[in-house]
């Protein structure tokens, strides 16, 4: 049986199509997986669990099927729906994972994370993270009314826009020390997130040990999952 991997779909009402594809992986692929990991930003933006938006209730629904199908499904938290809460995962019946996890895969130790904790060389959005992950931060943000909250959300959105296009690609990446502390502190030797955007299997060595960093794609233009079983992973395009 085949334990599935995603993230950063970023689904959207203004990109149906990366919804549709969504659905359509639900509907097949992920309903014959031994379980599904979505690791962060699947949803675009998360202005709380109380959002009634018509498009997020398919999704919710299409996570309850695969759930009543048997197939259990874990939800890590990424930096744009780091807002999702128990509402979300009893609806959805999905495990809320912390924000780095060590799991067992088909006899592998691998450790999970969005990625954007190891971006430690962008120092303005670290503090931005922390701030946003703060609890009485949250509490306050959460209090106010869902129109204000989107406002707040879209404002934030355009203005780490505008920090991305001024950003090097070498900042905006993990930062090879922090990958490298993280699982030596996990006793790791494979880590997969997501986040950065840039698929790929780097391979590097830590105490004389071969290490692996799997990272997954963007839904944008197309898919991006890992599929792992007996055999080992794959990292594919859908
Ligand atoms: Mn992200």
């Amino acid at each position: 049986m085949t334990t599935l991997f995603i993230s950063d779909l970023h689904l959207d009402a203004d990109r149906p199509e990366s919804t549709a594809q969504f659905l359509d992986f639900m509907e097949s692929e992920a309903s014959q997986a031994e379980a599904l990991y979505i690791l962060g930003d699947l949803f675009e933006a998360w202005i709380g669990d109380d959002d009634t938006n018509s498009d997020n209730a398919l999704i919710i629904a299409a996570l309850a099927t695969l759930k009543f199908r048997g197939v259990p499904c874990y939800f890590m938290h990424g930096n744009r729906d780091f807002l999702v809460g128990r509402r979300f995962a009893t609806a959805t019946g999905c495990e809320l994972l912390t924000e780095i996890k060590v799991v067992e895969i088909a006899g592998d130790r691998v450790l999970l994370t969005h990625g954007d904790l190891l971006c430690t060389d962008d120092e303005p959005y670290m503090a931005l993270r922390a701030a946003v992950r703060d609890a009485a931060w949250q509490r306050e943000f959460l209090a106010k009314p869902a129109a204000e909250r989107r406002h707040i959300a879209d404002d934030l959105r355009a203005k780490s826009q505008a920090a991305t296009a001024a950003k090097t690609e070498e900042i905006m990446d993990v930062n090879q020390d922090a990958v490298e502390t993280a699982m030596r502190d996990k006793e790791v030797s494979i880590l997969l997130h997501g986040h950065t955007h840039r698929p790929n299997v780097h391979k590097f060595d830590i105490d004389g040990v071969e290490a692996t960093r799997i990272v997954l794609g963007a839904w944008y233009e197309q898919g991006s999952v890992v599929r792992w079983d007996e055999n080992g992973f794959e990292l594919a395009t859908l």
